[in-house]
């Protein structure tokens, strides 16, 4: 069976072998673009060849793995993370890239050799799907891709997929085009004899899933919604590691691989809670449940390390503004989970660094250069949070707690605020935890509530700097986000440098 590391390598050989210049990763982290402030996709950083503006050179086909993050934006998956087994916040995409090179023929030939001929995946289990067209867009049923496939797979695994799965976007402006996606079938056998895999493509089932996205750059959508023509026909794939090791390591979970399994385990050492304990401890299986919380607590911590791992190691920290804000989030919500799931009450998290870097920290040098920091500030701001956590949840559940006695389902904009502003509870921690027990939040109220705050703060002559707030002596006191000791610290340090 092949390793991780392996199959990373395996990639990359092959499509070197074809002629593609291996090049690395961008950071994960985008600080020069004002429309994606995190790659979200491999092509992120090809924007501007594929756009025509910057000449591609003689490396006209090139290969790499990208760290990307999908937490914001046009693609945000981070409410599936850890409730799902094959979503995550910060993944790796796989990607070979033509430009005005080879084109569609090209690029579904050399995927189905590497799939079916080096990886050996059975194509009995594999489903490919063509765009069917659209009507508004005024774009035909893509029947040259659907033509290349016919070469290797029978006419009952080729699927016509619509704009949502067979259109690709980076976002609501940029590069984008009809695309072709392969799609995994890990059922049993008797499973498959049941309901034939076809029908079961894009319909969220965990065992029948979409790993390789084949894209046919064409277009480029304009600000006012329009599409043009792009200069030239670029091939952009994208396949998911996770995945992809997934099916090859013959598991049912990403979480199953090597890639997640050594955090997992650190992560039931330290806990002393095991995880995908299938068994019911309770009496009526009451204890199904309670297992089943830690097991999505051990993903969404194990996924979350990641991303904020990356995200500091790409020179990103935590923060309250912006792209800083999103990697704060998201540790806050691992520490959560943590907390609640895992009985998690001191700093956690930062204990993991060390089994993530020796895991990746050979494909991705700047783990290891950055491990003392990543260490370090993962550790500050779980101790800040953990400070303030209890006393938040011992509030919101009084709040939850008042709901229940007036029938009422909705927590209000203020509690909302008050919880972000005084206890550093992050909007989309709030909700989840109302969620969990059945409530709701008032997000509309909640903007309200931040507006009126930033306007005392404005008044009170704060000055914005990008995803700094820069503070004058004494200013903590009326900038009233959910400043911690730590970051006030920083800031200082910040300007007096
Ligand atoms: P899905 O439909 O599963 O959400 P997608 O269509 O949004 O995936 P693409 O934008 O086509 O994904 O990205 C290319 C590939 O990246 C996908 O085929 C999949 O293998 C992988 N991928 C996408 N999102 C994630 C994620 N959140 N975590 C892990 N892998 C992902
Ligand atoms: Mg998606
Ligand atoms: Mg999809
Ligand atoms: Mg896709």
């Amino acid at each position: 069976m092949m390793t991780a590391n392996e199959v990373r390598e395996s990639f990359k050989k092959f499509f070197e072998g074809k002629g593609h210049k291996i090049v690395p990763s961008a950071p994960m982290v985008i600080k020069d673009d004002p429309t994606l402030m995190f790659t979200n996709a491999g092509m992120n950083q090809w924007k501007d060849i594929i756009l025509g503006t910057k000449d591609p050179g003689k490396d006209v086909r090139r290969v790499d793995t990208q760290k990307c993050l999908r937490v914001s934006g046009k693609h945000n998956d981070l409410e599936e993370v850890g409730h799902d087994t094959y979503h995550h916040t910060m993944f790796e995409m796989l990607g070979n890239w033509s430009f005005g090179d080879y084109f569609k023929e090209g690029a579904i030939d050399m995927a189905w050799e590497y799939l079916t001929g080096v990886l050996k995946l059975n194509p009995a289990d594999l489903y490919v799907t063509v765009f069917e067209g659209s009507k508004e867009e005024g774009l035909e049923r893509d029947n040259e891709a659907a033509g290349y496939w016919a070469k290797h797979v029978p006419a009952d695994h080729i699927i016509n997929g619509n704009k949502h799965d067979n259109f690709w976007e980076m976002g609501d402006t940029g590069p984008c085009g009809p695309c072709s996606e392969i799609h995994v079938d890990s059922r049993t056998p008797e499973e498959k004899a049941q309901v034939p895999g076809r029908e079961l493509v894009n319909k969220d089932n965990p065992q029948v899933i979409e790993i390789w996205n084949i894209v046919f750059m064409q277009y480029n959508r304009k600000a006012d919604g329009s599409l043009e023509p792009l200069p030239m026909h670029v091939i952009d794939t994208g396949m998911g590691f996770e995945r992809l090791v997934r099916m090859l390591q013959d598991k049912h979970s990403n979480y199953d691989t090597d890639i997640f399994q050594p955090i997992i385990k650190e992560i039931e050492a330290i806990s002393g809670k095991k995880y995908g304990f299938t068994t019911p401890t309770g009496e009526n299986g009451e204890g199904k449940d309670e297992q089943e919380k830690i097991d999505i607590a051990m993903r969404v911590c194990a996924d979350h390390l990641r991303a904020v791992a990356f995200s500091i190691a790409d020179g990103q920290l935590p923060s309250n503004a912006k792209a800083g804000y999103v990697i704060r989030r998201i540790l806050r919500r691992a520490v959560r989970y943590a907390y609640t799931f895992l009985g998690q009450k001191q700093a956690f998290m930062y204990k993991l660094v060390n089994v993530l870097v020796e895991q990746m920290g050979a494909a991705f040098p700047e783990l290891p250069a950055q491990q003392e920091l990543i260490t370090r500030v993962m550790k500050e701001e779980e101790d800040s949070f953990l400070r303030t956590l209890e006393k938040g949840i011992n509030l919101l559940n009084g709040d939850m707690d008042e709901l229940k006695a007036h029938g009422e389902t909705q927590l209000d904009g203020v509690s909302a605020f008050r919880l972000f502003d005084t206890y550093g509870f992050p909007l989309d921690l709030t909700e989840l935890i109302c969620r969990e027990n059945g409530y709701t939040v008032d997000a509309a109220g909640f903007d309200e509530e931040m507006k009126k705050q930033k306007e005392r703060a404005r008044n009170a002559a704060a000055v914005e700097n990008g995803d700094w707030e820069v503070l004058k002596e004494g200013d903590q006191n009326f900038v009233g986000y959910d400043y911690t000791e730590y970051e006030c610290h920083i800031l200082r340090y910040r300007k007096v440098t």
